[in-house]
């Protein structure tokens, strides 16, 4: 991995750049933007970075060959210390910063981080969902970053920094990512592909997948692998259901539910199930817009489409917080059948 593996993020990069040449590092980071755009693999590639032999402070760069970088790379070095969601919970338990209750202090992430470096340059650690710590794990941090070692440095990663109590958000620096523009995400999803030894999606597919994806990779990935295994409705599936006059929210569910029921109960995967289904409506009604002529649904007016994006958009909003997903699309469903239905429509706008 090196810096030129990033693809996009070239202003955070640059930031670091400069506050490691003029001796500004901070000892906090709170690396925030949606889901899946790369924030992770940028802590990694700063983490390595800092730790690489061949970097120096003025001119950060990664190697790759030395010491350093191999052990980063296998996860074995001993100044990286990483914490994250732990398997099949939904919160990040405060025993992960101060060990058990038997070892309280004397183990976990606190802990480790306030030992000197073992290789005398940094001691970073990566808290890859800062947003599911709870009160008593927050608190714990807390500690950590009020008194920060003179050579640490803690990265944490956050999709919904709304989420992160204010006391620990104050106390970092926040670096927000932004969406990656559709070049940017086409590029990164033939990598991964080709990385992963997955076979290279057509045009026609990657368009989808990016069209689809909202500048998330993770997202685009999703979509391609749906795509492949047949899961995904093409968007006319969804769009043909949407333009029938009278549909019900039963019909949507039951597309719905065909890409949902794939997702199982974990809940990483169901959101993700959620969001395709939600950006498959929303391509639709995008698609009307631009071309209202297509639609068999003359009685739908422009305005409702317009509604309806927004419906789509506060469902992705209500999804991507971590509501619950079958509620969220439940009332997607009901709302997107308020608005298109005719009778609703004559009803609402004879009112
Ligand atoms: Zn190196």
């Amino acid at each position: 991995m090196s810096w030129q593996d990033l693809i996009g993020h070239d202003l955070q990069q640059e930031m670091f750049r400069r506050a490691s040449s003029r001796g500004r590092l901070g000892h906090a980071y709170l690396l925030t933007g949606t889901a899946g755009i790369g924030k992770r693999t940028f802590a990694r590639l700063l983490a390595q970075a800092l730790l690489c032999r061949n970097s120096t402070s003025e001119d950060i760069h990664i190697c790759d060959e030395c010491p350093s970088c191999r052990q980063v790379l296998s996860g074995t070095h001993p100044d990286l210390l990483t914490a994250g969601l732990p398997e099949g919970k939904s919160e990040l338990p405060i025993e992960v910063f101060v060990g058990s209750p038997e070892k309280r202090g004397r183990e976990g992430l606190c802990h480790d981080l306030a030992l000197s470096p073992m290789q005398g340059g940094y001691r970073i650690a990566i808290i890859d969902d800062a947003d599911r710590m709870n009160v008593a794990s927050s608190n714990a941090l807390l500690k950590t970053l009020e008194e920060p070692g003179a050579r640490s440095i803690l990265i944490l990663i956050a999709s919904d920094p709304d989420q992160v109590i204010n006391t620990i958000r104050s106390r970092c620096q926040q670096v927000h990512f932004g969406r990656l523009a559709p070049d940017f995400l086409a590029t990164a999803l033939k990598k991964v592909t080709e990385e992963q030894g997955g076979e290279l999606p057509d045009e026609a597919r990657l368009q989808r997948a990016v069209d689809l994806a909202d500048g998330s990779v993770a997202r685009g990935l999703d979509v391609l692998e749906r795509l492949r295994s047949g899961d995904l409705l093409d968007g006319e599936g969804f769009g043909r259901i949407l333009s029938r006059p009278g549909f019900l929210a039963a019909d949507l569910a039951a597309a719905g539910d065909a890409i949902f029921s794939k997702a199982g109960t974990d809940t990483a995967s169901q959101r993700e199930a959620g969001l395709v289904i939600v950006q498959s409506c929303l391509e639709h009604f995008h698609r009307q817009i631009g071309d209202p002529g297509q639609t068999p649904n003359h009685s739908v007016t422009a305005d409702r489409y317009l509604d309806a994006l927004d419906c789509c958009f506060e469902a992705a909003r209500q999804i991507d917080r971590k509501a619950s997903v079958p509620l969220s699309l439940d009332t997607f469903y009901h709302d997107l059948e308020m608005l298109l239905r005719p009778t609703w429509k004559t009803a609402a706008d004879k009112s």
